[in-house]
């Protein structure tokens, strides 16, 4: 049923059903006490009906046309947590000198002489003879087949996707940020993993986030939110962090 049938029926039915229209020229008779007070009841209920029959119409009215094309169905106002704009903000302004650890890692430091070698040796040389041998020397190009290579979790399958291919399919999610979303209260309950933090922010973070905030939590966890005894009194958002007390 379109808007303006609906119209058409709510105003016909605005008329009111008991009334009887008076023949062109007939007088209108006087009107005794009992009639009186009925016509009054009469004009409310009609009064009730015809404000009822405008709010009902504006739930049916279309902004651009009858029709409601290019109208943006209206969605319920979903969870998102308290204060997370401002906090972003902050954590923003924290990390605008870009001089955190993982400011400065690229490809040049994929060898790490200090890095503990035993299975990520093993993973880079199983994953080179892979792609070499399926993808033509190339990384592939979906989350499914990044995580079936070898040491290739969910998080750097998400980061290769947004670096290597310009594609954000999530949010990757490490200790860093895991802790972060935590101590914020960005997850709409406590979680117990990477995995289910990923999840749990992809919920409410808007979408153009998601390739930003790995670097930006991850940088902020080296430097201010730290594991262990995180630099609160040194944080913008000390009074905004329902984790800042007791740590
Ligand atoms: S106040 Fe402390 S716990 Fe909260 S975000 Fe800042 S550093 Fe982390």
């Amino acid at each position: 049923m379109n808007a303006a049938s609906v119209r058409m029926v709510t105003r016909s039915r605005s008329l009111g059903s008991g009334s009887r229209q008076r023949a062109v020229g007939e007088e209108a008779a006087p009107l005794q006490r009992g009639e009186a007070a009925a016509e009054r009841r009469k004009s409310h209920s009609c009064v009730r009906r015809q404000q009822k029959a405008q709010r009902l119409n504006v739930a049916y009215e279309a902004s651009d046309g009858e029709k409601g094309e290019n109208t943006e169905p209206l969605r319920a106002p979903g969870w998102e947590p308290q204060d997370w704009r401002q906090q972003l903000a902050n954590i923003r302004t924290m990390r605008s000198g870009k001089d955190a650890p993982v400011d400065q890692l690229g490809a040049e430091h994929c060898y790490d002489p200090s890095a503990p070698p035993k299975n990520k040796v093993k993973y880079i040389k199983q994953t080179s003879a892979i792609l070499q041998q399926r993808y033509d020397g190339d990384i592939p190009a979906s989350v499914a087949e990044l995580v079936a290579l070898p040491g290739v979790g969910p998080k750097m399958a998400h980061l290769a996707m947004a670096v290597a291919w310009g594609t954000v399919s999530g949010i990757a999610v490490d200790t860093h940020v895991h802790r972060i979303a935590n101590r914020l209260r960005w997850t709409k309950k406590t979680t117990k993993s990477p995995e289910e933090t990923r999840t749990a922010l992809e919920e409410w973070l808007p979408r153009e986030l998601w390739r930003e905030i790995n670097g930006l939590l991850v940088g902020f966890g080296q430097q201010t939110c730290l594991p262990v005894r995180p630099r609160c009194q040194a944080c913008l958002n000390r009074a905004l962090c329902p984790a800042a007390q007791g740590l």
